[in-house]
């Protein structure tokens, strides 16, 4: 018997038990209602989970979350590493932490999900999570709710949008390198818009995905010509919304690449300390930025 023929059987047979075990029958049917207590602790839990990081030190990890929430009391515990669930004493706590983020540990992104009982723990989707988004570039007429939800869908899925920053909450998927900005045609003229992400965790300089630096970078090796050189690349920190600028495709769109004094090039280093420090943003001293991030939001309250 060749290989493939002995593979075609073994997944009949296993088709065959598996529609055994799924015959009506042999489903157990659960009581849906929950008891009070068990109720109560599900509305109180988070679940989070390190992305691309499971092998955080559970003391420094859970200290650091606590002060930086500014929460004195969060049980949590280890489902496996770098999976965690957290049970707050209070719902507006647990709110406060869900709306306020992205958190991140070490710059590892935190990606939290709000518990629900009916879920096994191993099914919940870490994949996805939601940013706040500036849009920059579009014309002042033109910042309608419409026009800013339709460019933020580019990004991913449009969560909330607010007109006053000129931004959306946007629920990316984090396996896809970020988004940078794109064009809009105005009546037969094309203009760029740059993308900023609110309190982005560490990323790729090289393909643009959160979660390792482009010394780790196994898409685009980091000794590819033009990346580890003195020469801007597709991505860098100017994805950043607290950091105060243009992209390069902006500056070449505009014509202002050659105007820029000589920058000295920030090294690429990951962050050694073990404490997330949330930093505040720039544009929280504006006016016409304050609401694109929740009220209380760490990054404007720090
Ligand atoms: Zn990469």
């Amino acid at each position: 018997m060749d290989k493939t023929t002995e593979n075609q059987l073994h997944l009949a047979a296993l088709c065959r038990s598996m529609g055994d075990l799924w015959s009506e029958e042999e489903v157990t049917e659960l009581d849906d209602r929950l008891l009070e207590k068990d109720k109560q602790e599900s509305e109180l839990t988070l679940y989070g989970k390190l992305f691309s990081k499971p092998n955080a030190n559970f003391l420094a990890f859970i200290n650091t979350m606590r002060k930086t929430w500014k929460i004195d009391f969060v049980k949590c515990e280890v489902i496996e590493p770098g999976f965690f669930s957290f049970i707050f004493e209070s719902i507006e706590d647990k709110k406060r932490v869900l709306e306020n983020g992205p958190w991140s540990f070490s710059s590892h992104l935190l990606v939290l999900l709000e518990g629900d009982p009916d879920i096994p723990e191993h099914c919940y989707d870490f994949t996805h999570y939601a940013f706040w988004v500036h849009i920059l570039g579009l014309p002042r007429a033109r910042i309608n709710e419409e026009s800013v939800w339709n460019i933020a869908s580019k990004i991913g899925i449009v969560e909330d949008v607010k007109l006053e920053a000129r931004g959306a909450k946007v629920r990316l998927n984090l396996s896809c390198p970020l988004k940078t900005g794109t064009i809009i045609n105005l009546g037969g003229n094309k203009w760029w818009l740059d993308f900023k992400y609110e309190r982005l965790p560490h990323f790729c300089y090289s393909c643009g995905q959160i979660g390792h630096y482009a010394t780790y970078c196994s898409e685009i090796p980091y000794e590819t010509p033009g990346l580890a050189q003195d020469k801007p690349g597709k991505y860098g920190s100017w994805l950043e919304a607290e950091v105060r600028e243009s992209s390069p495709c902006w500056k070449i769109f505009y014509g202002q690449l050659d105007q820029q004094p000589e920058e000295e090039m920030v090294p690429e280093t990951p962050v050694t300390s073990s404490e997330e420090v949330p930093r505040p943003s720039p544009f929280a001293t504006e006016s016409n930025a304050l609401a694109i991030l929740p009220p209380a939001g760490p990054a404007i309250n720090p």
